[in-house]
Formats: C-alpha cells, structure tokens, sequence
C-alpha cells in the first residue's frame, strides 16, 4: 500500500478524533487526514465541561489546537458536519448536508451521548444534559445563587456538577437510585466518602429513589414525595454513538468491539474512545471505557497502527474527578474483588487496593496522588501481591513493587 495516498477518515472530532489525527501525522502518514465532527466548535476535551466551565469566573474553553494549528498539521478539519451515511462497498461516507468523503482507513471516535429520562421528558421543568460544550455553558447559565437544583444520579458527572451548583450559590438535591453513590465505581468505602463530602457542603442525598415524573413544583417519587427543584440535571449514564457503525453491519450491542491494535471486524475500519469496547483485563469481560486517558491513548496507538506502526494498547482504565478542591484518581475496577482500605475514610484521605486470586486490579486514591502513581503500576504489572501486607498501615505501597 502506498501510505502517502492512503486517505484517512476521521468521524468525530472530539478528544479521541483529535488526538488520533495528530498521532497519525507524528507517526509519519504523509496521506490525506479529514476530521469530521458534528459540532460547532474546535476539537476539545470535556473533563473542563463539569469543572472549569461551570467554575471559573469567566467560562474560558479549551481546544486541543487553534485552526491555523489544524491546517498546518495538513489536516482537513469541518466542524458543523454531522455523518449520517457510511458505505463499506465505496468506502465513503455521507454528511447530512449532502456532502461525501472517500477513505480508505475509517476511524469511528463518535463518543456517546447522554442517556435520557423519559420520566421528565416534555414537561414545564427544565431538565437539561450535559454532553458537549453548548450543554456546559447553558447548564453554567442556568446555575444562578439560590436556585433549586435537582440532579438525577449520584455518579461522577451529578456529584461534579454539584460541587459547581454549590460554588455558585444554588440548593442542590442528588437523586439516585442505586442504595449508596457512585454505585459504577462498587467501592463501599468511596461511595461513603462522597456521601459525607457532598453532605458536608449542605447537599441533600437521597438513596434508593424512583423517579415519577417531573410535578409543577419539581420532581415527584413513587413514594409520592415531591422533591422542589426549579431545574433537573440528569447524569444517568451514557449510550454509544454507534449508528454508524451498524451501516456498516458492525456487531454494536454496548459499543465498537475492537482488537488491542484498535481493528474492527472490517478491514480498513477502526474504533477508538468512549464508543469502543475492548477486553478489560481489571473487569475480566467486554466494555467500553469512559475516561479521558483511554480516549486519547487508545485513539493515539490506533493511529498508530493506521501509519504502520504495530502498537497494542491494553492499558488498565484510569480516570480522576475534582470535587470541591478533593481530587479523586481510580485505576482498574476497584470493585472487581476484596477491598482493601489505606488510609483514613472519615478525614478524606486514603487508598484503597481491590484484591482478586492474589493481584490489584483496581484502586482508588482520594486526596493521595502519590499512591496512585503505585496503584497504576501495581496494576499494570500484574504481580501476586502479599494481602497481609497492603493491610499493614506501616508496610509503604511502593514496596509491594520490590522484586
Ligand atoms: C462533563 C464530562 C466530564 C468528564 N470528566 C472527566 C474526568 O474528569 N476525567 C476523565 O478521565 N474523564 C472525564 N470525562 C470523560 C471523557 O471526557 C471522555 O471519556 C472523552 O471525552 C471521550 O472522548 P471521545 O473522543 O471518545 O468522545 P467524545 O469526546 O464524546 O467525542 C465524540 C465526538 O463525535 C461527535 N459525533 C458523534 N457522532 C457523530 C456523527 N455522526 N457525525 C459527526 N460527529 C459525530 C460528537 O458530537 C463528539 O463531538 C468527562 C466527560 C464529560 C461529558
């Protein structure tokens, strides 16, 4: 294959897109690269969507690259495109606005989109989402001091844009229906942390709920309980952007499957970010990972292998969450075996260690960077741990990577 004519295709300009598109060029594809995204705005990375834009006193974003940055990597970038076709026989795809793009490597780095509520759909509260940077800056709006907020999941998006809603003045009510927070995580120890953290700062939790349907004054549960809110915020989770993918008679059930080198099961197709599924070692089945270094390491080393570079990308997930000045950090599946807890829950510093048939395949460290540096490699490495020693509060974790 002559390489400096191989077109690539980039269908999603978001953090995976954008970083790919780069690793393609530093990897030395001379060919033809077009991103392709749906929304207005430069390719940028949306950890910033739930904290520094609802903070900050003037929302400032932040994009991976200016457009002069994008033309002089020789990359034809159009926002404002949605793709609505992709033709294998072809090997095309559509835009909405009738326009088409020949490939002759396919990236799919569409991300997902947020679950919705059908329960508080179509009624007079408003009831908003947060996905893209226009749902940040209208959410940022609409966070005024003394307004009623009602968030809908107690996960990682609700609890952040809490901490927000609390900075800039509001009354803030998590609904959650799972027994204790963060249920995604299944770290008892995290989930009452969190519930302490947010409680603290006059957050009113509410566990083991369902949702009715959104009532003139707020939100009413089937227990017949209306919760006031002048505006509901719904973080339930998120599905894959895979429509795409299933023109092009990909298997899709939870998301993209793809191999270590990022391939689907056509040739010449790829997947990469929060729409790809791929083997979890730490949570021993399939599943898409939702996390910012995924994204961007994921979509870097199948760049990689489009430009010819073998590379295998299996690292452990990991992600971290600011809450009120707290930096949480995870590694692996914290809840994938027996937890062992580090530290102090009660005064918010500490680690924990998931323990299963002698390895660390998960972790979490709460106001504790340093030992998150060890878990990462602890779990990378896959080594047969001592449990009677990470019990040890005297025995230093970084030991347990000695010989
Ligand atoms: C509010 C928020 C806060 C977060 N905070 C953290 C954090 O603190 N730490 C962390 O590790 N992770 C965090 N994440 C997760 C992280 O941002 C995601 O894992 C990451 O953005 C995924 O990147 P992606 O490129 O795969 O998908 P996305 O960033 O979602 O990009 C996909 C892009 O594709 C576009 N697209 C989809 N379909 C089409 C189509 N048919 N045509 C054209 N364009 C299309 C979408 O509009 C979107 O722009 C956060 C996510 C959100 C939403």
């Amino acid at each position: 294959m002559n390489l400096s004519k191989t077109r690539v295709v980039i269908v999603g300009a978001g953090q995976a897109g954008g970083r790919a598109a780069e690793a393609l060029r530093a990897a030395g594809h001379s060919g033809p690269i077009t991103l392709v995204g749906e929304e207005a705005h430069l390719p940028y990375e949306r950890p910033q969507l739930s904290k520094a834009i609802l903070l900050d006193g003037e929302p400032n974003p932040a994009f991976i690259r200016s457009s002069g940055d994008w033309a002089g990597l020789g990359v034809t970038l159009s926002t404002s495109s949605r793709v609505v076709a992709a033709d294998i026989d072809r090997r095309e795809i559509g835009l909405k606005d009738g326009r088409t793009f020949a490939f002759d490597q396919l990236l799919l780095a569409t991300g997902t989109r947020p679950r919705r509520m059908a329960e508080l759909e179509g009624t007079a509260l408003p009831v908003s989402y947060l996905r893209c940077m226009d749902d940040a800056l209208a959410l940022r709006s609409a966070l005024q001091p003394g307004r009623k907020v009602v968030l809908v999941g107690g996960g990682v998006i609700g609890f952040e844009v809490a901490s927000a809603a609390v900075a800039r003045g509001c009354d803030v009510v998590v609904l959650e229906k799972a027994e204790a927070v963060l249920p995604q995580i299944g770290s008892p120890s995290l989930s009452r942390y969190a519930q302490a953290l947010h409680a603290a700062k006059g957050v009113k939790i509410m566990c083991g709920i369902t949702i009715k349907r959104a009532a003139a004054t707020g939100i009413e549960l089937d227990d017949g309980t209306v919760v006031p809110a002048d505006m509901a915020l719904v973080g339930i989770g998120v599905e894959a952007s895979v429509d795409l993918a299933q023109q092009l008679g990909l298997e899709t059930r939870h998301g993209i499957k793809v191999s270590t080198s990022g391939a689907t099961a056509i040739d010449g197709v790829h997947a990469a970010g929060d729409v790809a599924e791929q083997w979890s070692r730490c949570h021993d089945r399939w599943m898409r990972l939702e996390n910012w270094a995924n994204a961007q390491n994921q979509a870097i080393a199948t760049a990689k292998n489009i430009a010819g570079e073998a590379t295998i990308y299996d690292a452990p997930p990991w992600f971290w969450s600011d809450q009120y000045g707290a930096n949480i950090q995870i590694v692996g599946h914290p809840g994938g075996g027996d937890e062992i807890v580090r530290g102090d829950v009660a005064n918010g510093r500490f680690t924990t260690l998931s323990i299963r048939d002698g390895e660390v395949v998960g972790g979490i460290a709460v106001n504790s960077a340093r030992d998150m540096s060890v878990l990462r490699r602890l779990v990378a490495s896959r080594r047969t741990v001592r449990r009677t020693h990470l019990e040890n509060p005297q025995f230093e974790l970084k030991r347990s990577l000695a010989s």
